[in-house]
């Protein structure tokens, strides 16, 4: 589904991404993990292209995203993200927040666009919310609705970066109950996460990312029961 070949992003003189490859197929949950600043973020906002790449191509369902000629709206479109932050729409309700786009960017009625929100309010188990200002939720079911607004776009690959690092704890896990759900259900998913037993429990594959580079791959027992360099060792003796 996405191919990254010699993916290179500086900032200035600073060179963030050195030289990343990658392939991820469909249905596959990738969980990317390593220390802050190794450039994790960046990677993701230059799969969906939020960051312009230095240099490199991106493939996505057999385009060249990377090409000057590509509508990088349409791919943003297939691409759901969910951040840390939820930025929701603060002075709409729910209902309109997973509405507004699928109705203004897709063309979709408001009829049809909120029988498919109501499923998803379903599927993050917060029908009872559909009314209710962001204000009037917690931290878990704000960030339950931002992944249920991305799903409403009905996207291909769902990208999410440390989606519960801005969580109180006691919130953690409702979020990753419903990202494993997703899982479960087939979506094809990048995930930044410093949550190593969801990692574990879920990745079909881990990346390990240091100093702009995938140091090391493989599957959640080879990664975290055998890994293989130093500072994957380093970081695993830290955060687990
Ligand atoms: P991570 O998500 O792994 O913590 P990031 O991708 O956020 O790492 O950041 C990697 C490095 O890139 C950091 O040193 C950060 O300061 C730098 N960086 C990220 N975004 C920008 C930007 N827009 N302009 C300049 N530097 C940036
Ligand atoms: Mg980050």
């Amino acid at each position: 589904m996405i191919t990254v070949n010699q993916l290179h992003k500086s900032f200035g003189k600073n060179e963030i991404l050195k030289g990343i490859n990658i392939e991820i197929d469909k249905g596959e949950v990738v969980v990317v993990i390593g220390p802050s600043g190794s450039g994790k973020s960046t990677f993701l906002r230059c799969l969906n292209l939020l960051e312009e790449p230095t240099s490199g191509q991106i493939l996505f369902e057999g385009q060249v995203i990377t090409d000057k000629k590509h509508d990088i709206n349409a791919t943003r479109e297939k691409m759901g993200m969910v951040f840390q932050h939820f930025n929701l729409f603060p002075h709409k309700t729910v209902m309109q927040n997973l509405t507004i786009a699928p109705v203004q960017v897709r063309k979709q009625s408001q009829q049809e666009a909120e029988k498919i929100a109501a499923d998803l309010l379903r599927t993050v188990g917060l029908e009872d919310k559909r009314d209710a200002y962001p204000s009037q939720l917690s931290g878990g079911q704000k960030q339950r609705i931002a992944i249920a607004r991305a799903l409403a776009m009905q996207p291909h690959v769902m990208l999410f970066d440390e989606p519960t690092s801005a969580l109180d704890p006691e919130m953690v896990g409702e979020v990753l109950d419903v990202m494993k759900k997703l899982a479960e259900g087939g979506m094809t998913m990048v995930i930044v996460t410093h949550e190593m037993g969801f990692a574990r429990e879920v990745g079909d594959r881990i990346i390990f990312m240091d100093q702009g580079v995938i140091l090391e791959e493989g599957t959640p027992e080879e990664v975290f029961s055998n890994p293989q360099h130093a500072r994957t060792q380093d970081f695993l003796a830290k955060v687990l």
